[in-house]
């Protein structure tokens, strides 16, 4: 029987594994399919406080994983495919085994969102991607587009124009979503081309599969035209790690969990943090923040069942 299961290894996850070791509760972290969450997979962090010249996100994770490991939290590589809230324990189903804790916090994270189109899943590696900081090194000297209007489209933008020729960013309005100071950095950047208010609307690939260009659709005109580039980069936001979940714990209409009061979820000794949980701020402080409620919420429930 364990004491305290974390699902997930992003901000909100290692977070609440520090202060749940920090408490002597040798926490095990179930990481999943995507350790470290989405802070592995972006470029400078620039907001995380106590960082001024800003800190890469796979660095930061990595500190804190050591610092959680260092207070005695444990990792595994598991994947949470059920789960089974009883009265006085929770089983949970990591890859084939089912594990069992008195208290877990939920930091399942988001993860990508796509456009839907037809050949999606097949063309992701062949000039399709989510990630510019795992395949912008790919394009050198050829042109990419990003689509999407908000800080991951232009922090992916800008990125890009350290190897792509050319970095179209493609938004279904005339004004980017984006924080100021990254819109501000996108539109001086003479390297990157808006083209506003436009949506994709196929992909074309040639005869090995790669792809070639995109077709585009002007939203007011609806004028369509083609538009050559190597690959295109997905950031329209995030959608909430649930599946295991799913109808076991509350959501709201767009799947992400509820927390009823602090990180508590409907089922006592279910605590919950991050952006599993959060459609508004979705930040890495925030995230951050959450787990730390989280783990000092299921301390005080433990505390709680021991007197
Ligand atoms: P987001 O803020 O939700 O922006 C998603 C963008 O994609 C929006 O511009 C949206 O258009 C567009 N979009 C959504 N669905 C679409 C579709 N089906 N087709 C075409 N376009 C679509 O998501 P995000 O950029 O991933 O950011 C998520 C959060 O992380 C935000 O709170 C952001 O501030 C934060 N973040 C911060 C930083 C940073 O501070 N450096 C970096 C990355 C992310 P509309 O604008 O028309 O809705």
């Amino acid at each position: 029987m364990e004491k305290v299961i974390i699902v997930g290894s992003g901000c909100a996850g290692l977070t609440a594994a520090i202060y749940a070791a920090r408490s002597n509760l040798s926490p095990l972290v179930l990481e999943g399919s995507h350790p470290g969450g989405q802070l592995a997979t972006t470029t400078l962090v620039e907001n995380f406080p106590g960082f001024p010249e800003g800190i890469d996100g796979p660095q930061l994770i990595m500190n804190m994983h050591m610092q959680a490991e260092k207070f005695g939290a444990r990792f595994a590589y598991s994947e949470v495919t059920d789960f089974e809230p009883k009265e006085d324990r929770i089983r949970i189903k990591a890859d084939d085994e089912w594990l069992e804790t008195r208290t877990l916090i939920v930091a399942s994270g988001a993860s990508a969102r796509w456009l839907g189109l037809e050949n999606e899943e097949k063309l992701i590696g062949h000039g399709l991607t989510s990630c510019a900081t795992c395949d912008g090194a790919f394009y050198r000297n050829v042109p990419v587009c990003v689509v999407g209007g908000g800080d991951s489209a232009a922090e992916e933008a800008l990125f890009l124009t350290r190897f792509a020729s050319k970095v179209y960013l493609i938004h279904r309005r005339d004004r980017l979503r984006a924080s100021k100071i990254m819109a501000d950095r996108v539109t001086n950047c003479e390297q990157i081309e808006p083209i506003w208010n436009t949506v994709v609307t196929q992909y074309i690939a040639d005869e090995r599969g790669e792809m070639t260009a995109v077709k585009l659709r002007d939203v007011n005109t609806l004028e369509e035209r083609l538009l050559d580039v190597a690959c295109v980069f997905v950031a329209i936001g995030h959608d909430p790690n649930t599946k295991a979940f799913q109808g076991k714990l509350e959501t709201d209409p767009d799947g992400y969990l509820l927390v009823r009061h602090l990180a508590e979820s409907k089922h006592p000794g279910v605590f919950i943090a991050g952006d599993v949980a959060d459609r508004v701020y979705k930040q890495a402080i925030t995230a951050a923040g959450s787990g730390c409620a989280a783990a000092m919420e299921a301390e005080r429930y433990l505390s709680a069942l021991e007197h």
